[in-house]
């Protein structure tokens, strides 16, 4: 499988996973130009994106959506709430449910259901023969059945949104920091490196720090927590590459069959 995340930030979110003859993007959250210009910088033509995965319906995940439809027309795959958030028909979607896994040629597709104030989010587990990938952002917590469904990925893309310490003491309103910090929210860096403490096994290249805040953290309050998480926690971590996504940059492509 390869993996590469185009876009990952409040202002956007687009990453692209091939694996056979499949050639899917999760999320359309930046233009149509940019996402087709991120393709063909590594070879792709985005005529021959064969199938979109949507998490939710906010606009950091779907701004440019509308526009790619208008050009391209794969499959759509989303949540029923999502996809009445978004006004779409019964013929544009595929309706897709948390926990209930589908294949797409060699691909499985486990949808997780997330915890975001949105109308039904998800994350995905997707695998094939040789590996995993994990692909969780906008979150306020994960699910003990979430977490037993994706132990021991090759890959995590895991929401590392905030430092706790420097989100309640930012000039955001009172009510923005509240809704980051609620169940409903987002996962801060404590959340997610002990989520990770937790997820990490034998299998594991690979952690993505994806959905990072640009005013409420910076890549030192990142490794600091996780450092300081993953030691606590006594787990061995000298074998996976930590990688920061960016929000306006996309990150090299990762071909994970090289790992296996
Ligand atoms: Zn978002
Ligand atoms: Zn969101």
């Amino acid at each position: 499988m390869k993996f590469y995340v185009i876009a990952s930030s409040s202002k956007g979110n687009v990453s692209y996973l091939e694996t056979g003859n499949k050639k899917i993007l999760i999320d359309a959250g930046i233009s149509y130009t940019k996402i087709k210009k991120a393709l063909k910088d590594i070879g792709v033509n985005i005529k021959h994106v064969t199938d979109i995965f949507i998490t939710h319906e906010h606009s950091d995940h779907v701004k440019g959506l509308k526009v790619l439809m208008r050009y391209i027309s794969p499959k759509l795959h989303m949540s029923l709430g999502t996809k009445e958030a978004l006004q779409l028909s019964d013929d544009e979607v595929n309706v897709i449910g948390a926990f209930e896994e589908f294949i797409i040629e060699d691909l499985n597709v486990l949808p997780l259901p997330l915890s975001h104030d949105a109308r039904e989010p998800l994350g995905f587990l997707f695998s094939n023969a040789k590996s995993k990938i994990v692909y969780i952002t906008d979150t306020g917590y994960l699910s003990k059945g979430v977490l037993e469904r994706i132990e021991n990925a090759t890959l995590y893309y895991l929401e590392t949104n905030h430092d706790p310490y420097l989100l309640t003491n930012s000039t955001r309103p009172y009510y923005l920091i509240n809704r980051i910090l609620n169940e409903k929210g987002h996962l801060s860096n404590y959340d997610a490196a002990y989520y990770f403490s937790k997820l990490i096994g034998k299998e594991t290249t690979h952690l993505i720090h994806a959905h990072v805040s640009e005013e409420c953290n910076t890549s030192e309050h990142i490794e600091k927590t996780y450092i300081e998480v993953l030691k606590a926690q006594k787990v061995d971590f000298s074998n996976v590459t930590f990688i920061e996504a960016k929000p306006d940059e996309p990150l090299e492509v990762i071909e994970l069959w090289k790992y296996i």
